[in-house]
């Protein structure tokens, strides 16, 4: 089992090349949040990378996280969805998630709204101070096997997501390519921040200000390329045991 020292050790290697990709291209590495992403990791392992100084956490699926969340969610701490979300788990999801960053369809973001709206009536006397965050998921390479939004279609999901009272979009995310070279992986995530960008000037009372792009074998570039929330695994907990499959859901 993987040592206290050595994940603090990753984390530590991590953040230096979150910092110098940064200045790379002239932003401020406090712009960018590590996501250390701790599916298939046990709570042991999480509860030693939040020691290590980690405050935001990432889980692909939502069975797979209520225990986890449960065990460790100290004020500050913050938990995201990064996986694909089935509506039937919108309901415990929209409850527990800090974030969520694969909203794709109207359909799902019209469950969790409706959700994270009764969570809100029974939490606070007054509605809207506390709107779910949520990232559209979008499949800028258009590859089949994907899960997101098609980037044609993602101005008029967005339309739609923006109306829904609890729920607060705060950018966008991509999964890249699966790549040996990183390099390819850089039209994606300039397709992504380009996006962005159009969306911007579609939807300007929306704020936009996360990319959430990068992992462990493409970050670097996802962070030259304009990436606010990177999403490492890998690189900070080791080589998973299962193969757990980045890139399609898992049911
Ligand atoms: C597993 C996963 C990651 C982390 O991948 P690593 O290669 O371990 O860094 C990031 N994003 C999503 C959506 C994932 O499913």
């Amino acid at each position: 089992m993987m040592q206290q020292e050595q994940i603090a050790a990753h984390i530590a290697e991590v953040r230096a090349r979150i910092a110098h990709a940064a200045e790379r291209a002239g932003r401020d590495p406090a712009e960018v949040t590590l996501v250390a992403v701790s599916k298939t990791q046990p709570i042991e392992l999480v509860q030693m990378a939040y020691r290590a100084g980690i405050s935001d956490f990432g889980e692909n699926r939502v069975q797979e996280a209520l225990p986890k969340i449960d065990a460790l969610h100290p004020a500050g701490l913050r938990w995201h969805l990064i996986g694909h979300l089935q509506s039937n788990k919108a309901g415990k999801a929209s409850r527990e998630f800090d974030c969520i960053h694969s909203i794709d369809s109207l359909h799902l973001a019209r469950v969790l709204n409706r959700n994270r709206l009764e969570h809100i009536q029974i939490q606070n006397t007054s509605v809207h101070l506390d709107r779910l965050p949520v990232l559209l998921q979008v499949n800028v390479t258009g590859e089949e096997s994907k899960e997101g939004v098609a980037v044609a279609e993602a101005p008029l999901l967005a339309r739609q997501v923006a109306a829904l009272p609890s729920l607060e979009i705060q950018g966008l995310m991509t999964i890249a390519p699966l790549v040996e070279d990183p390099e390819e992986a850089r039209p994606a995530f300039r397709a992504l921040r380009e996006l962005r960008e159009r969306l911007r000037d579609e939807l300007p009372e929306c704020s936009w200000r996360h990319l959430s792009m990068g992992m462990t074998g493409d970050y670097q570039v996802a962070i030259e390329e304009g990436a606010t929330i990177v999403r490492i695994g890998r690189a900070i907990f080791g080589e998973r045991a299962n193969k757990q499959k980045t890139t399609l859901p898992v049911s």
